[in-house]
């Protein structure tokens, strides 16, 4: 088994009466980029909530499953130690602290000490975003969408994940801004961290990762290696929209 492999087995889950995903297995190798495909309340959002231990903020709970990360198993245990266990999730709809500054945003994420140092992590989040060492100073609701998508992702690298959840990156923002985090996520997924990837976009989606799986009403319908899906009609018809 390798170092940093996550394995998710049998995962059921949902909100009361509600289950919203059903009997998922899905696995991010140690340093792979993987997608999670799916239309409007597939489960992706539920499947990221799940892994972080973070469905009981939104009034939902796992039911039935294993999760295991680096060997360990990750149910049982609150949000902060899977996020010391090295899995940080980046929810969907940035995110940030409004009205505090970027600098003090990023101070936030490397709460749970930072594996190498904090000043390491505002080091390379800086080379990653060059705009937020420009903008330390300035409060994070005056960011441009794009910049506070950013901002949460940098956020999360403060804790030096050794594997990132990623949910839509690239919602709402203009092509040119989504394709710009989407060369983030190659590099942040480059320097060595696993991404696990929940995309609307799968066209973008299917261009970082390197396997994806598509989920349907909370099953995962369709697998395989991302150019595989990449080509395949179905996927290409219902999912990238060609006809
Ligand atoms: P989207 O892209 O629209 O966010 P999704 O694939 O992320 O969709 P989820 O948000 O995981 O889907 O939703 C899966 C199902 O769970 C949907 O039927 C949704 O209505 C339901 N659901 C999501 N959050 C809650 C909640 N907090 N309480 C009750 N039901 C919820």
């Amino acid at each position: 088994m390798s170092a940093a492999a996550l394995h998710v087995r049998g995962l059921t889950a949902g909100y009361g009466p509600v289950t919203a995903l059903r009997d998922v297995s899905l696995d991010v190798p140690e340093g792979a980029c993987v997608a999670v495909l799916g239309g409007n309340g597939a489960g992706k959002s539920t499947l990221l909530r799940a892994l972080s231990r973070t469905l009981a903020f939104h009034g939902g709970a796992a039911t039935a499953g294993t999760v295991t990360f680096a060997g360990r198993p990750l149910h049982g245990l609150p949000p902060d130690r899977v996020v010391v266990a090295g899995l940080c999730h980046v929810p969907e709809g940035r995110q940030v602290f409004a009205r505090m500054t970027v600098e003090d945003n990023l101070r936030a994420g490397a709460l749970t000490a930072a594996r190498g140092g904090r000043a390491a992590a505002v080091r390379r989040v800086h080379e990653l975003f060059p705009v937020l060492a420009e903008r330390a100073g300035q409060r994070a609701g005056l960011l441009s969408g794009g910049e506070q998508q950013m901002l949460a992702v940098a956020r999360a690298l403060m804790a030096s994940p050794r594997l990132l959840l990623l949910d839509e990156p690239s919602l709402g923002l203009a092509p040119l801004m989504a394709a710009r985090i989407a060369d983030t996520v190659r590099e942040i997924n480059a320097q060595g961290t696993s991404v696990l990837l929940v995309e609307q976009n799968a066209a973008l989606a299917l261009r970082l990762a390197s396997h994806a799986y598509v989920l349907e009403v909370g099953e995962v319908a369709i697998e395989g290696p991302a150019g595989e899906l990449a080509a395949s009609d179905e996927v290409r018809r219902r999912y990238l929209g060609v006809v």
